[in-house]
């Protein structure tokens, strides 16, 4: 008995040809699914160099581990060639597609081609069907997803989806289920936009063979009783992620106007998570089987409508739409959220892209001429909101902002592209690595762009931080209290530990805010979980060693694309010092930051020109394959 079926769908949209791939057993065992079984059929079946918004590009949808009963197991993850990067694009979404995706019986979803008209895909159980979705194209995702149901007549389907901003190619487009679980990052509803894919469908009537359920209920139990006392997990169940704005911005670590500063009074009493349940939240929801429930909703009538059904807005976005951009109106906030989910838009890319524009529109580099009447100043709520809708419809100077951040700085230039805020092409999440060594590190050398899902804050084991964190990291060897603000070499090396975890948990499709060190489960609980789901004997190991693989897999892939050492770097705006607040003067040193990142790159034997793991190294992580196609690979080891 094992969760995985052996079946991988493969979708041809140009031809129109469903076929049926079926892994050998072993292929999961090392892949499981997820993000190394995306990047596998990436590295294989895609040429380098080919256009993200062309037919050429793949899509690939798994459910990974998806539909083990227990808090957190229950992602969807997709993977492409990001239209925002042009390198890896690895993004995961709660709610409920991933387990009925293994309820349906597929460890996966390979789309590629374009087909000639808007198409959705009609996955129930093992019938497999494109449709005509002429009649949805245009449509927000409430309507289009309501529609299918209706005429499918299957109100229980489940719809992974892209709203008029995928359609339009926005390039930091997302995909969204149940209107507000979101796979953000990196443009995979561009990809989906650019293939006439509307939707993916599924209903799933199997059951999930688990090769342990009496373990499984009794972890999620634990879950169930502990989690209301993790520091961590006790803010998402009453707040949501808004739970930490106020934190932050006291800490002096939110984001504010652009990352000049981070702090901004007043946020206590505006945008706050306490403000936002006192006078606007609703119950919380949950993605599948999760006890943490962490999924904030809100509702708001004046001065602007929000539909209840769209969610309300995380630490991410309430920083992103609002601090950053020096706005303090939660309403404002709350409806730019709503407005991104509906119409499929990034909510991150989307802010910051947003307080690229209000600082060029500060300095004078664009104008009420170039924003068609639109003051683009700081704090101004009502332009930032219509910006919204007119980035998603690529209206006016929407279309400009639309491109995200790097490339309107490019086409703007007059040195607008020294306060573009992203790596890699990918704009910030709301986290700044000046005062965090370990964030700056990560940052820089993430596959993604800037990223803030694949590892720890240094903050966290600091002597300040709850002693269980750093307790739970001990099976990773990371015993001692660490400065947050100190880049050094045993930072580094706590960082070597660490990301591997974080990807290998990823990969697999597992909630980064369920397992330690920070979170609930412990390591050995999550280890347990895999055992019990597979009937293999999972360890630790396995999983780290996955995450290493995940992560060679996609420098490689990136490195195809031109993506190398050179590009793991920081933007100028993290070498100037914080404005006025808690941490004024922070900065990051660039000389060192450049010594700590090469001895990374010898920690994980990353290669220092290209950017890759080394011929031995792959092989050791077991992809051999992918050694043997890098041209010149072996001779250059072997000489
Ligand atoms: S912790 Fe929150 S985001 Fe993660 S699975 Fe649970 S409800 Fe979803």
């Amino acid at each position: 008995m094992n969760l995985f079926s052996g079946k991988v769908l493969k979708v041809n949209l140009s031809t129109r040809e469903i076929t049926i791939d079926r892994p050998e057993p072993s292929f999961y065992r090392r892949h499981w699914a997820g993000a190394t079984q995306g990047f596998y059929y990436m590295l294989n079946e895609m040429e380098p160099g080919v256009d993200p918004l062309g037919p050429d590009n793949m899509l690939c949808i798994s459910p990974g581990i998806s539909g083990i009963p227990a808090s957190g197991f229950c992602r969807v993850s997709i993977q492409a060639k990001s239209p925002l990067t042009g390198g890896a694009c690895d993004t995961l979404a709660g709610g409920f597609f991933g387990p009925e995706l293994r309820m349906a019986g597929w460890d996966g979803i390979i789309v590629s081609g374009r087909a000639d008209r808007p198409t959705y895909l009609w996955v129930s159980d093992d019938k497999v069907e494109l449709r005509d979705a002429d009649h949805l194209w245009g449509k927000d995702v409430g309507d289009a997803e309501a529609t299918i149901r209706e005429e499918l007549e299957e109100p229980r389907a489940r719809v992974l989806i892209i709203g008029p901003a995928g359609e339009n190619l926005v390039r930091y487009a997302c995909v969204v289920n149940e209107r507000k679980h979101v796979n953000g990052r990196g443009g995979p509803g561009a990809v989906m936009g650019s293939k006439n894919l509307k939707a993916v469908v599924v209903r799933g009537t199997g059951d999930i063979p688990l090769a342990d359920r009496e373990t499984i209920r009794e972890l999620a139990q634990y879950f169930v009783k502990n989690s209301k006392t993790n520091p961590d997990n006790a803010i998402h169940q009453v707040y949501g992620t808004a739970g930490y704005v106020n934190g932050s911005n006291e800490a002096g670590l939110l984001p504010v106007n652009n990352f000049r500063t981070r702090y901004l009074e007043g946020v206590d009493e505006t945008i706050s998570g306490e403000v936002m349940l006192e006078t606007i939240g609703q119950k919380h929801k949950a993605c599948w089987a999760c006890a943490n429930r962490c999924k904030s909703v809100v509702s708001i009538d004046e001065p602007y409508k929000v539909d209840p059904q769209y969610g309300g807005p995380e630490y991410e976005s309430i920083g992103a739409l609002g601090s950053n951009c020096g706005i303090l109106d939660l309403a404002a906030i709350c409806k730019a959220n709503e407005l991104c989910n509906r119409y499929t838009m990034d909510t991150i890319s989307t802010g910051m892209t947003i307080s690229w524009a209000m600082e060029c529109f500060e300095r004078g580099l664009i104008t009420l001429e170039d924003t068609g009447g639109i003051d683009l100043s700081f704090g101004n709520a009502a332009a930032m909101v219509q910006m919204v809708d007119d980035i998603a419809h690529r209206r006016g100077f929407g279309d400009l902002l639309a491109e995200g951040c790097a490339r309107a700085a490019a086409t703007i230039g007059k040195g607008s592209e020294a306060f573009a805020v992203h790596v890699k092409g990918q704009e910030f999440p709301m986290h700044d690595p000046r005062g965090k060594g370990m964030l700056a590190i990560s940052f820089a050398t993430s596959d993604l762009g800037a990223d803030h899902t694949r590892m720890e804050h240094d903050s966290d084991f600091d002597a300040a931080a709850p002693p269980s964190f750093r307790e739970n990291a001990q099976p990773l060897a990371i015993v001692d209290v660490m400065e947050t603000s100190v880049l050094d070499v045993k930072k580094v090396a706590v960082h070597a530990q660490l990301a591997p975890l974080y990807a290998g948990c990823d990969s697999l499709g597992i909630c980064v805010f369920v397992f330690a060190p920070v979170r609930t489960f412990k390591l050995a609980q999550v280890v347990q979980l895999l055992s019990a789901a597979t009937g293999w004997e999972v360890s630790l190991a396995e999983i780290w060693n996955l995450g290493q693989r995940r992560d060679a897999m996609a420098r490689v892939f990136n490195a195809r694309q031109g993506i190398t050492s050179k590009d793991d770097t920081l933007p100028p705006r993290m070498f100037e010092p914080i404005g006025p607040g808690p941490n004024e003067g922070k900065v990051v040193d660039r000389d060192n930051f450049e010594k700590m990142k090469h001895l990374y790159y010898e920690m994980r034997n990353w290669d220092k020109e290209t950017g890759v793991p080394g011929y031995a190294k792959l092989y050791e992580l077991d992809l051999g394959w992918l050694a043997e196609q890098e041209e010149g690979m072996k001779q250059r080891a072997t000489a």
